[in-house]
């Protein structure tokens, strides 16, 4: 443990001293997607957001990295004119949450979100009070707002135990947070009420609810349809029964990573999941 102490020590002092890694999100800009009338996708660094505006006005669906706090309202700013008046968080990751203090006490936004994410967030000492969601719910709620209605609604233990997902019924946008990392392996939190099977069961759960027309802001990836949705689900579902089968043959999980899965998935690893930390959390 020392000798890695101090490896990560020497590792990461030259990076300190340089200003420029000082902030990684000095260079990230906000980018915006309009995929249906008055409804916006923002991606930049983090989660990707809904952006719902109208007469009822602004309403979003997660709020990424406090750092990107100020460059989220200004995109609302430049899209709709207008503060932001409600949040919804689809769960407790600080990717997702992280602009809720600041949209709290510069727009007096209202944010909302299952029961367990307001849990998980009011343990967590480094979450200010003020972004806490004020209001929470246990199985769904639904908004009726911007000539829309919007369902939410809670899906058992997946990504996390406080998961949500948002159908906008006439727009049929969907958000279903981190339920869909759109052409790539997901996390799943296994540390935070996490489940393997419950993921692939929600991700059915929400395929069976859209159409070929649904248009999915998924919370990682580019914008998605049902078509890759289905993908994803077959690449979940084909993946974990290949490390099924290698535990069944007795292979430990080192075994198991060395091997890697088959080639058809090479694809989908990235930076954050790569195959090793896939096979990891299947094991
Ligand atoms: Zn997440």
């Amino acid at each position: 443990m020392r000798k890695f102490l101090l490896t990560s020590l020497v590792a990461t002092l030259p990076m300190l001293a340089l200003p420029a890694a000082a902030d990684k999100f000095e260079e990230v800009t906000i980018e915006h997607n309009e995929v249906a009338d008055n409804i916006y996708m923002l991606s930049g660094a983090g989660g990707n957001i809904l952006l719902s505006a109208g007469e009822d006005g602004v309403f979003l669906v997660d709020d990424q990295y406090s750092q990107m706090a100020k460059r989220i309202a200004k995109k609302v700013q430049e899209v709709s004119g207008e503060d932001v008046r409600y949040i919804l968080n689809t769960h407790f990751h600080g990717d997702h949450v992280g602009s809720n203090t600041w949209f709290a006490n510069h727009h007096d936004s209202t944010i909302f979100a299952h029961d367990n994410v307001r849990e998980r967030l009011s343990n967590d000492d480094s979450f200010a009070a003020a972004g806490l969601p004020a209001i929470t719910f246990n199985s769904g709620m639904t908004f009726h707002l911007n000539n829309d209605t919007v369902h939410v609604f809670h899906l058992p233990a997946g990504h996390t135990d406080g998961d949500s997902a948002v159908w906008f019924e006439n727009a049929n946008v969907l958000h279903p947070g981190d339920l869909l990392f759109n052409e790539r392996f997901p996390f799943i939190d296994l540390k935070s009420g996490g489940d393997v099977d419950g993921y692939i069961a929600n991700v059915e759960e929400l395929i069976s609810r859209i159409n070929d027309d649904t248009v999915i802001i998924p919370g990682h990836g580019p914008l998605a349809n049902k078509a890759e949705y289905q993908s994803f689900l077959t690449m979940l579902k084909q993946t974990k029964a290949e490390v099924d089968t290698m535990k069944q043959q007795g292979m430990t999980l080192d075994e198991a990573k060395t091997k890697g899965l088959s080639d058809q998935w090479n694809d989908w690893s990235w930076s954050f999941i790569t195959e090793e930390r896939w096979i990891e959390t299947l094991y």
